[in-house]
């Protein structure tokens, strides 16, 4: 393919900067937001042009790319009323970043099969950093060929991809992803929290044990804003619970028993409950301050 058009649907957080590295790249990128003004700022700031509806933006594109909220919305801009795969041209590839269930990849897939189009599904991993400086991480579901001609596109703005199987497989390992981060964020709280309690220097104790086999992403990057009181660091609790909400149903379809996963769900929606809902995720650790179980 000679170089692509492109389309981008959804100028979130996520989407705005990952949509703009595509542009500055040198790839004909139309943009669609359902609000319209960041479309309007985006075309102000990285060129390209913008369509009015996900159609639009898709009547001419060769590969459209999403990303949108959850399952609800990535269904209306795909199958909506005027939604893209009402006017995706035959061979067309559509690529979802969206984190959703995948129940609906495997959908989107059928319905892009029906049309003589590739659906790949494409979650991503590295928050509002990691797609502000190029540096995702993209799991990948779907058919290898339209796998291959995306990939080094993607390579705009990921630092790692990978295809894990066929439809719905990236998503799947996106749960993965979850999983692994809800136990780790519970653990570094209660550590934390116990620093606290047995009157030590919880920054003191860090900087010594994030040098040995305690160490994560999560002691790397949040440890010290936890211990200041800081959740204003990208990743909503509302993304998390819709996430582990995701997680636990497919665990329902698959068999997988998860308890550690289904109890931080549940600290999650206390933080919720107490207006933490676009706190960060490391808000987990509200919930311990103050508490003694004696
Ligand atoms: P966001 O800032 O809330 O943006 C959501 C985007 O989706 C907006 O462009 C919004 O349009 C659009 N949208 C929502 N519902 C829609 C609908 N029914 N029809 C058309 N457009 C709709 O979210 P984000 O942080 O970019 O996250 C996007 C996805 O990436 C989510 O699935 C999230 O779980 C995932 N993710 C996020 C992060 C992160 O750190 N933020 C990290 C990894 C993965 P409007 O502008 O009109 O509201």
């Amino acid at each position: 393919m000679s170089s692509p058009k492109l389309a981008f649907l959804g100028l979130g957080v996520m989407g705005y900067p990952m949509a703009g590295h595509l542009q500055k790249a040198g790839y004909d990128v139309t943009v669609y937001n359902r609000t319209a003004t960041k479309a309007v700022a985006w075309v102000e700031t990285y060129g390209g042009s913008r369509a009015a509806t996900p159609a639009a933006a898709a009547e001419e594109a060769d590969i459209i790319f999403a990303c949108v909220g959850n399952d609800h919305d990535l269904r209306q801009v795909a199958l909506g009323t005027d939604g893209a795969f009402n006017a995706l041209k035959p061979g067309a590839i559509f690529v979802d970043h969206t984190t959703v269930s995948a129940t609906i990849a495997r959908e989107l897939d059928q319905a892009a099969r029906a049309l003589g189009c590739h659906f790949l599904d494409a979650p991503v991993s590295g928050g509002q950093a990691g797609a502000e400086n190029g540096a995702l991480t993209i799991m990948l579901g779907g058919e290898e060929e339209p796998s291959a001609t995306v990939d080094p596109i993607l390579q705009c703005y990921a630092r790692k991809t990978k295809l894990l199987g066929t439809a719905g497989s990236g998503q799947l390992a996106k749960m993965v992803n979850q999983i692994c981060i809800a136990g780790v964020v519970q653990g570094l709280s209660e550590g934390l929290h116990f620093a606290k309690e047995a009157g030590l220097d919880a920054a003191a104790v860090i900087e010594v044990i994030s040098k040995g086999a305690a160490q994560s992403w999560q002691m790397e990057n949040r440890a010290q804003t936890m211990i200041d009181n800081q959740f204003d660091f990208g990743f909503a609790v509302d993304w998390m619970r819709k996430d582990l909400d995701i997680v636990l149903d497919e665990a329902e379809n698959n068999g997988a028993d998860l308890p550690v996963t289904r109890l931080v769900n549940d600290f999650y929606s206390e933080v919720q409950q107490k207006g933490g809902n676009r706190w960060d995720t490391s808000s987990l650790i509200t919930r311990l301050h103050n508490r003694k179980v004696k």
